[in-house]
């Protein structure tokens, strides 16, 4: 092997074009500022700011129209909305979680006394093992919370089939999942409901925001109460409940982004093409692919670091950075490696073979409509250099 060259010291040669602009990882894919605006202008008029407004219900209806499933319930952002959809779901004990997720998964539940069960994925499809999910039962266990990792629906048949068996809850966080397929069902429509986030750096935003959607009248009705105090009319409190409602600037940035959505596809579905192409035939490198007869938003391009590539995913990350191109580790070092977890359950690891294995060796890749085939180009030629230097 050559002698170690820094990401600069290629530059300086001349063999990587340099990114005057940072490329990020997640950045917000915005719509119309002139049609913002003029909702912004109509919220003024109304004065109807928050409490259920009418942006809120035509968000919901339309979010709703878009998964096929009967209730959308809008909420102040996605953890949120997975606090109150574990809570109406009447989960207590253990729930079982993947750990290669976001934090978020498993704090919704210790944040409400429940403790997060982490069962290993997949290392193929980074979502949840099945088998691995069975063997984390026990007497105190009453539900599971499956992720649609990356966008790409987990095993919802067989989690489901567990589930009936054991007598569990079975819900999704979907946040990477908006306007996803299942095996041709829309996401929205597996298990009890399933939890979307509208943060900012997701396929869709409304700058912070989330919902749970579900097909269930009884569990709609209850998490409607639950983010708003509870109440039913002006003076009648009937429920435990929160403040998790979503207001009504943010609902207009979601209709905004909402006329958008199939046009971002078409561009991360090119980015990731050109991501493709451009990184195959790399020693040690793959790109983690999407299956073209579902729906999915392609968001995230996801590479995985294999055995046989001459350098680390670290390194390859901070020479990435030496070239401004800002690709991040994703779910590393997994959840229960992050406080409180990993105090809590020291041993948690030996079980989770495959999440470390997987954490170990991802790196997620800039994306989004700032980008167009050619930076991606640019992107993978800079990778290319810096792997085939080190041969
Ligand atoms: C973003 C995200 C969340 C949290 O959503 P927020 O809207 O940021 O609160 C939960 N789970 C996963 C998998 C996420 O990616």
């Amino acid at each position: 092997m050559k002698p170690l060259r820094t990401a600069q010291d290629l530059a300086i040669n001349g063999a990587l074009p340099a990114f005057e602009q940072p490329l990020h990882v997640g950045r917000p894919n915005m719509g119309s500022r002139e049609a913002f605006i003029k909702h912004v202008s109509d919220i003024f008029e109304r004065r109807w700011l928050s409490n259920n407004g009418p942006m809120v219900q035509e968000l919901e209806q339309r979010v709703a129209d878009l998964h096929g499933v009967k209730h959308c319930v809008a909420m102040c952002n996605g953890t949120v909305a997975l606090e109150i959809a574990i809570r109406a779901l009447g989960l207590e004990g253990e729930v079982i979680v993947p750990s290669y997720t976001f934090i978020a998964t498993a704090h919704a539940l210790h944040w409400q006394a429940i403790t997060p069960v982490f069962a290993d994925i997949d290392p193929h499809t980074h979502n949840l093992d099945p088998a691995a999910v069975r063997r984390m039962i026990t007497p105190r266990t009453t539900g599971i919370i499956g992720v649609h990792l990356w966008g790409r629906g987990a095993p919802v048949d067989e989690l489901q089939m567990i589930a009936d068996e054991h007598g569990l809850k079975l819900m999704f966080d979907a946040a990477h999942a908006f306007g996803c397929s299942y095996k041709g069902k829309m996401i929205g429509n597996f298990g009890s409901c399933e939890v979307l986030s509208f943060h900012a750096t997701k396929f869709f935003n409304t700058f912070e925001g989330g919902a749970v959607v579900t097909n269930d009248d009884a569990l709609a009705e209850a998490m409607r109460l639950m983010r708003n105090f509870g109440f039913s009319g002006f003076d009648r409190v009937i429920h435990p409940g929160t403040n998790g409602k979503m207001i009504e600037v943010a609902a207009a940035m979601g209709l905004v982004n909402l006329k958008d959505i199939e046009s971002v596809i078409a561009v991360n579905r090119h980015n990731h093409e050109a991501y493709h192409k451009g990184l195959s035939g790399i020693p040690g490198i793959s790109l983690l692919t999407y299956d073209d007869a579902e729906h999915n938003n392609y968001q995230y391009v996801v590479m995985e670091v294999g055995d046989k590539c001459p350098v680390s995913r670290d390194w390859i990350i901070e020479a990435l950075h030496a070239e401004n191109i800002l690709a991040r580790k994703y779910f590393w070092p997994g959840c229960h490696n992050m406080q409180p977890y990993r105090e809590l359950y020291p041993h948690a690891g030996l079980l989770l073979p495959n999440t470390q294995h997987v954490a170990d060796r991802i790196v997620v890749l800039p994306t989004g409509t700032t980008m167009d085939t050619e930076i991606v180009h640019s992107v993978t030629s800079v990778i290319s250099v810096l792997i085939n230097d080190r041969l």
